[in-house]
């Protein structure tokens, strides 16, 4: 009898194990290969003052289906919660300003909550309000990068202390050297439809406050996100995959018969398809043997490092009320941190009467300030600036720090073009051979899962088309 054909996951993030996922229950051996020592990828939750706290994502977008569908799929979505606090702010010269409520990633759709906001000098809401005037199509090319397409149409201001921040605290990222069709595709869309961007993005019928009732913009697992993680094991076991931690693969050679030998540290595994969810310079050395172009491409593409630092501090240290999820930084006022998320009040589950917590995240790209820095120096002068931002007098309870080297891919303008290259000559040179992961089409949960999902679907067609042939 002809042994089930294999499906070779490499990588156990999200986006692999949503493969892995996708791939199990349909009579194929499935294999997981991941190099670390535990599954989920940038998805990682601790202990921490007595609460879960996630050290990496804390939550996903429900705007996008992929990642709540998925927790359904697994039992989870029942446990699914809101955060508690919505509002959030900006640390604009010496005051937190509340963020206007009408925005799309930091557009805005709505002049009174943007004056009401006094996040713009006076002068800076006036260049923003005359966007609809403005002659031409707003995006007119295939892609640009989001920080001169919105200095362009709103002004400095608009582009400095609003996009930047929000779109940087997403990607890690310089809104000046990111595609805006990866990074806001609501966007790129609107500014090809309408004379005017504010107007596009209204139309979008995403710029208004949530309706009352209406599914809040992002969910979590009170136990943090490693539950997810956790449970999609438990699920992969139970279908009979193969998953293997501490068995980075080093090399993916053409097999016997037109099938694939893919090399981890615990031996040789055969495949009839393989999915590369790892990051983009691990597939770029697997498929460079076999495909020059592509890893090259996969190899230009540029990662930012983030450190986040978890502190909790007595609440009685707390110079303001924490009353929103926390604020984001923007750049080029020599601040350190990048944003600071109310942890405790963001979230219910790690509430407490006594203690705050609170996650500061700094570096993004161009900035490796806190990568130089040691853990002490670096917790000090983020104390500094808490002290600045939040009148916190007094050291911490606890302190975790957390560095996340090359962990966020900058999908430059061009990217999506870029890929398509690289999948057409995978598809040429590799047949059955297909990529996932943030490098590929951003770096949200809901982004990461749909991808492995597609690669998945691609896998498997490939490798049962090989069993009838
Ligand atoms: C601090 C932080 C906060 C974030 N916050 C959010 C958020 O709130 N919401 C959100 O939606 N997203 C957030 N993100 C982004 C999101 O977490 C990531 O984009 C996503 O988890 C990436 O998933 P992935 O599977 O593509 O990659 P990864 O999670 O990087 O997984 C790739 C896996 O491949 C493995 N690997 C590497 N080399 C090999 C090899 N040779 N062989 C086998 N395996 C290998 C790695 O060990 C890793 O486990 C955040 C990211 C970070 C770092």
């Amino acid at each position: 009898m002809t042994p089930p054909a294999r499906v070779v996951v490499v990588g156990g993030g999200i986006a692999g194990l949503a493969a892995a996922h996708e791939l199990a229950g349909h009579g194929l051996d499935v294999a997981v290969r991941e190099a670390g020592d535990a599954l989920g990828g940038k998805i990682r939750t601790k202990a921490f003052a007595g609460a879960t706290l996630d050290v990496g994502p804390d939550a996903f977008l429900s705007r996008r289906p992929e990642a709540v569908e998925l927790c359904r799929a697994l039992g989870l979505g029942d446990e699914l919660v809101a955060p508690s606090a919505g509002a959030a702010y900006v640390w604009v010269g010496r005051h937190l300003r509340r963020l206007p409520a009408a925005m799309v990633l930091g557009i805005p759709t709505r002049l009174g909550p943007l004056v009401r906001s006094r996040v713009l000098s006076p002068p800076g809401v006036v260049r923003a309000a005359v966007e609809p005037l403005l002659p031409g199509r707003p995006l007119a090319d295939d892609d640009a990068a989001l920080g001169a397409l919105v200095r362009r149409r709103f002004g400095t201001e608009v582009h400095q202390r609003l996009v930047d921040p929000l779109v940087g605290g997403i990607t890690a990222g310089d809104t000046d050297r990111l595609s805006v069709e990866v990074v806001a595709p609501q966007l790129a869309a609107a500014a090809r439809r309408h004379r005017s961007l504010g107007i596009g993005a209204r139309k979008a019928g995403t710029g208004g406050d949530p309706l009352p009732g209406a599914t809040p913009p992002f969910l979590t697992l009170p136990g943090g996100l490693g539950r997810l993680v956790e449970v999609l094991g438990e699920h992969l076991a139970g279908a009979g995959v193969d998953v293997r931690t501490a068995d980075a693969v080093s090399s993916l050679r053409l097999g016997p018969h037109g099938g694939y030998v893919v090399e981890g540290r615990s031996g040789p595994t055969v495949a009839d398809a393989v999915v590369l969810a790892a990051p983009a310079p691990v597939a770029a050395r697997l498929v460079g043997p076999h495909a020059p172009d592509s890893a090259a491409t996969l190899a230009a593409i540029e990662y930012a490092s983030v450190t986040l630092v978890a502190f909790a501090f007595p609440t009685a240290a707390v110079g303001r009320r924490l009353d929103g999820s926390g604020f984001l930084v923007a750049r080029g006022q020599g601040r350190l941190m990048t944003a600071c998320s109310w942890t405790s009040s963001k979230w219910a589950h790690v509430a407490s009467d006594d203690r705050v917590v609170l996650r500061v995240s700094a570096g993004r790209s161009g900035d490796d300030r806190a990568d130089r820095l040691s853990d002490e120096a670096l917790v000090v002068t983020l104390r500094l600036e808490l002290a600045e931002a939040l009148g916190i007098v007094g050291p911490p309870l606890e302190v975790g720090v957390t560095r996340w080297r090359r962990a966020f891919p900058q999908h430059a303008p061009g990217h999506r073009r870029r890929i398509a290259a690289v999948e057409s000559e995978l598809a040429h040179r590799l047949p059955g051979v297909t990529l996932a992961g943030a490098a590929l089409d951003g770096v949200g949960l809901p982004a990461c899962i749909a991808s492995g999902q597609a690669a998945a679907r691609t896998a498997l067609a490939h490798a049962l088309g090989r069993g009838s042939g």
